[in-house]
């Protein structure tokens, strides 16, 4: 039996109320994505991709519509069973880093294992540790790093926890090129390496085309 894709997204819709005014951001959104894939969501600024991920990841509900991770659709969910489900399922990568700058690389990274309550697995942690090169960085705190090494270490915090899905929005769009580079190569080899489910959100062709096996073109709410 094959299994279910890990994210089913249908008939997807959100409208955003603003002033009295109605925004559609996701205007019917149908897409699936395999276990194992690395998948980009291409599309300009505004198109809903920050939307759509927001809601794949169960921190904005949907106006209608459905998503299935792993065939569990969150719209059934509690609040508190989303937000379960997120922690387990969904490892989020920010274009900002996020990073705690009173902390270490070390220490921003074992904070989410702390959050989310698992029991550390040190050898998982050491081998994603290798394949992001962050050894010798650790002790640092995040001013004393580059950008690049920076979100290594979000990588390496969303990894964590070992979660089936990870949802990276704009990783690049703070670095420079040969930093971008780094980051691109980086994400490729945990897909390929780890079989990590990766979908990241850019709207650089180039990037898209670099890492993904799959590009998701995005226009005004809709998959185009
Ligand atoms: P992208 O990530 O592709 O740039 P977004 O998902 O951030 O696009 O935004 C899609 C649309 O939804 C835009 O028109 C944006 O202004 C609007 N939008 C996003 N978030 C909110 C919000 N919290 N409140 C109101 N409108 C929003
Ligand atoms: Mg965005």
């Amino acid at each position: 039996m094959v299994d279910a894709p890990i994210i089913e997204v249908e008939r997807l819709r959100k409208v955003f109320r603003l002033g009295g005014v109605d925004v559609p951001a996701l205007r019917g959104i149908s897409l699936e994505i395999e276990s194992g894939e690395f998948a980009s969501v291409l599309g300009p600024s505004g198109s809903g991709k920050s939307t759509l991920f927001h809601v794949i990841g169960g921190m904005l509900a949907p106006t209608s519509g459905s998503v299935r991770l792993a065939g569990q659709e969150l719209v059934n969910l509690t609040d508190a069973e989303r937000t379960q489900l997120r922690k387990s399922m969904v490892g989020f990568v920010f274009q900002r880093f996020n990073l705690i700058s009173t902390l270490t690389a070390e220490e921003n990274i074992r904070i989410a294992q702390h959050i989310a309550g698992t029991p550390s697995d040190e050898s998982h942690l050491e081998q994603i540790i290798a394949i992001l090169g962050i050894q010798h960085r650790l002790r640092h705190k995040p001013y004393a790093l580059s950008g690049g090494e920076q979100q290594r270490v979000a990588i390496a915090r969303a990894l964590v926890n070992q979660p089936r899905i990870v949802l990276a929005d704009e990783p690049t769009g703070n670095l420079d090129s040969e930093n971008s580079i780094t980051v691109l190569d980086t994400l490729k080899t945990l897909n390929k390496k780890l079989g990590q489910t990766v979908v990241m959100i850019t709207h650089d062709a180039d990037a898209a085309a670099y890492c993904s096996s799959r590009v998701i073109r995005m226009k005004d709410g809709r998959v185009a």
